[in-house]
């Protein structure tokens, strides 16, 4: 049978993944240190798992609410308006997903009419692009720059501005270069979403995740009139070491999560409730735990930034959050594929090109600095050998 015609025009015009690309030429090979998967290298805290563990002995196995268990959604808007300085109803204003992915599918299909544009900065988190073109809206990027750390500036972000635009993603700190923008510029973008009738999508995944403590955390939901057009993204993935629970939320004005919600109740019903239990269990008695996960994070992005910087060729600004780094590799003359792959080659080190995350993101590497700190000395050794070579 011809499948191509059996497939929507829509899916098979996605692009295969570059990080996909790069990992089938990883695997089967021993001896290789990677720097590739973008996940906590800790398991999850045994509390953690052991209120999973509880919740399926004490036979919690059916489906919960479509918006997810009650007394989760209260502790979510209590944690939020804590961390994030903005209230939610619980009952309303707060939905369960199948991870953050799953509300970045749901806002955006929730939110768009064929050829709407939606505009994120890049190098951007791999999946935003085809979620885009798979709610039929139109992907608009917004390069940003090493020179500014790769924070997103409001006057670069204003020129891709159209009459068709109709939804902006953030994501602060940012994968895959670890960026955090500036509380005075969120401010101006804040602005500029107000003046062009903007709703915000705010993956703000890695917020936990943050290493400078004069630098806090701040949603653009929170500031002045941006309530009302934010959907804010968290999960549990990240910073409770939580990605094979599968767990996130969406927080929106009603119209919006009951938007969402319409999708979600058909396609998922609900977010599994052993993982509806283990968050609770983060939510009311993580923190501890988090912050030390946290702090080795922390030790680990400051050694791999003085070492990176210490090769020949090489420039590694210091992001302020997430658990990557995205060294700057131009002086070496290569391109990002061919330093990775070259670098896979002869020293037997996995990190993703940069252009993997966008056509800004040539020139550089991203290497997620959550693995052990013995495979990350070793892996910084040999790609110091590496780079003498070149
Ligand atoms: N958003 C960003 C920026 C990510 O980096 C990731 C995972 O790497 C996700 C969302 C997906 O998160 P989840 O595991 O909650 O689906």
């Amino acid at each position: 049978m011809d499948y191509s015609k059996k497939i929507s025009r829509q899916v098979a015009g996605i692009p295969r993944s570059g990080i996909r690309d790069f990992f089938e030429l990883v695997q089967g090979r021993e001896d290789v240190i990677s720097l590739g998967v973008g996940e906590p290298d800790f398991a999850t805290p045994w509390h953690i798992r052991e209120a999973a563990i509880y919740s399926l002995e004490k036979g919690q196995t059916s489906y919960t609410s479509n918006l997810g268990m009650p007394s989760l959604r209260k502790v979510i808007s209590s944690y939020v308006s804590g961390f994030f300085e903005v209230d939610y109803e619980s009952d309303s204003e707060v939905l369960v997903t199948v991870g953050v992915s799953e509300a970045i599918d749901l806002a955006l299909r929730a939110l768009l009419n064929p050829g709407d544009e939606v505009v994120y900065h890049t190098p951007c988190y791999v999946s935003y692009l085809p979620s885009v073109s798979l709610a039929y809206g139109v992907p608009v990027e917004v390069a940003t720059h090493e020179r500014d750390n790769f924070a997103l500036r409001a006057d670069m972000l204003e020129q891709a501005i159209t009459p068709k635009t109709r939804v902006l993603m953030l994501n602060f700190p940012t994968n895959p270069t670890g960026a955090v923008t500036p509380r005075s510029e969120l401010e101006k973008i804040a602005r500029l979403c107000v003046k062009h009738d903007l709703i915000v999508l705010s993956d703000e995944i890695y917020c936990e995740l943050r290493y400078d403590a004069h630098d806090p955390h701040c949603s653009i939901a929170s500031l002045p009139g941006m309530k009302e057009r934010t959907v804010l993204l968290h999960g549990f993935s990240k910073a409770f070491a939580m990605t094979g629970f599968r767990l996130g939320y969406a927080c929106a004005p009603q119209p919006l999560i009951e938007a969402m919600m319409k999708i979600h109740q058909y396609a998922m019903l609900c977010a599994p409730i052993t993982s509806q239990a283990a968050a609770l269990e983060a939510l009311e008695h993580g923190e501890a735990a988090m912050l030390k996960m946290r702090d080795s994070y922390h030790q680990r992005r400051d050694y791999v930034v003085s070492k990176l910087n210490e090769m020949e060729g090489i420039r590694c600004h210091c992001p302020g959050g997430a658990f990557y780094v995205f060294p700057d590799i131009r002086e070496t003359g290569l391109s990002s594929k061919e330093f990775a792959m070259r670098l896979l080659e002869a020293e037997d080190v996995a990190a993703v090109p940069g252009d993997a995350f966008g056509d800004a993101g040539q020139g550089f590497l991203r290497c997620c600095y959550a693995t052990s700190f013995d495979e990350l000395k070793e892996a910084m050794t040999r790609m110091k050998r590496f780079v003498g070579t070149l």
